[in-house]
């Protein structure tokens, strides 16, 4: 089969589009012909190597719709044909946290792409439990924009920061993907959705997701912004994945008791914070990352419904990887970019 493979960590020119031998399903998985395989930045963090050991040569991509070829020993019933979309999360099942249902915090847990090879190629090997079938109003590359971005937030919001109708919601860095998803999943949920983005053709592109209030970051102190828009008293959630230059001004904008989670880093992880606010306001600080095994599924159902539609910026054959890689890091998309193979 073809595939984008490195054999070395490093830039874009590292990815080489090379003839592999097709996997073979192992015992319970299933061998999927990839349709539609879609970028994250994680991506970019495996190819460059940073605090992510993989194996070598790799094929990366986590986020993959396809259609089940084969089945190997032991593999649950999957029809060969059938359209599905892969769960990349892969986690022991055996350990204290798996036991919880605590998917995300399993002692080993691993990605599909990640720490495993994944899906920028003809064809990838993954656990028969992992795939969920499509109906065939749902795009391949539709199916394969949701696992990851639409995920996280799910479990950012729904779950950790425990959402409610009516609340309001602060979305920082809202063009990037986990939170394109979270406007449109907050949005969902019932809450007035503020968001921060950059430049004014964002401004309109976040507005036109869903969004009741963009502010554009290079024009407004958004932390000001968001007090006046709220008749001085803030926001009940901040969603969070900048970083360090926008960890102040989230605070600030949170209302009392609010709650700020927080999924990334991309620009910087030494956030300062005020311990005397964080206590007098008491405010809560939360983590999260991926999802349990029911968080992905209640995200899923909802999006298999339609009420999920997540934004295509390109679809790209998959020979055209190396430029795939390039568009992404230079930050030059809005929405998802999908190789095809
Ligand atoms: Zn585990």
């Amino acid at each position: 089969m073809r595939a984008a493979i490195f054999h070395e960590y490093g830039g874009p020119e590292v990815i080489r589009i090379e003839e592999v031998t097709t996997p073979e399903p192992g015992p319970g998985e299933v061998l999927v012909r990839v349709r539609a395989a879609a970028m994250n930045h994680l991506d970019l963090w495996v190819r460059r190597g940073i605090g992510i050991e993989t194996t070598m040569p790799h094929i990366g991509g986590s986020d993959i719709a396809g259609v089940v070829e084969t089945a190997g020993p032991n593999a649950q019933e999957v029809d060969a044909g059938t359209r599905v979309v892969v769960n990349p999360s892969l986690w022991c099942g055996r350990c204290a946290y798996c036991a919880r249902g605590e998917h995300p915090l399993c002692d080993r847990y691993r990605i599909l792409g990640e720490h495993t090879n994944g899906g920028f190629a003809e064809f990838v090997a993954v656990p028969a439990a992992n795939v969920y079938p499509i109906p065939e109003t749902i795009s391949f590359e539709h199916a394969a924009a949701l696992p990851i971005s639409y995920q996280t937030a799910w479990r950012a919001l729904i779950t950790r920061a425990a959402l409610q109708p009516g609340e309001d919601v602060l979305v920082i860095g809202a063009s990037g993907g986990t939170a394109m998803a979270a406007v449109q999943i907050a949005k969902l949920a019932g809450a007035r959705v503020f968001a921060l983005t950059n430049g004014a053709e964002n401004v309109a592109r976040i507005r036109a997701l869903g969004a009741d209030v963009v502010y554009d970051r290079a024009e407004v102190d958004f932390a000001r912004e968001v007090q006046r828009d709220t008749g001085k008293r803030g926001v009940d959630v901040v969603v969070e994945n900048v970083g360090e230059p926008t960890w102040q001004s989230s605070l600030r904008a949170l209302a009392k008791g609010g709650r700020l989670v927080t999924y990334g880093a991309t620009a910087g992880h030494r956030g300062v914070t005020d311990l005397r606010v964080l206590f007098w306001k008491q405010f809560q600080i939360i983590g999260t990352t991926m999802a349990t095994r029911a968080e992905f599924e209640a995200m899923l159902r909802v999006a298999l419904r339609g009420e999920l539609v997540p934004t295509i910026d390109i679809l790209l054959p998959l020979d055209e990887a190396c430029a795939a890689h390039e568009r992404l890091e230079a930050g030059a998309q809005f929405g998802k970019i999908v190789l095809v193979p």
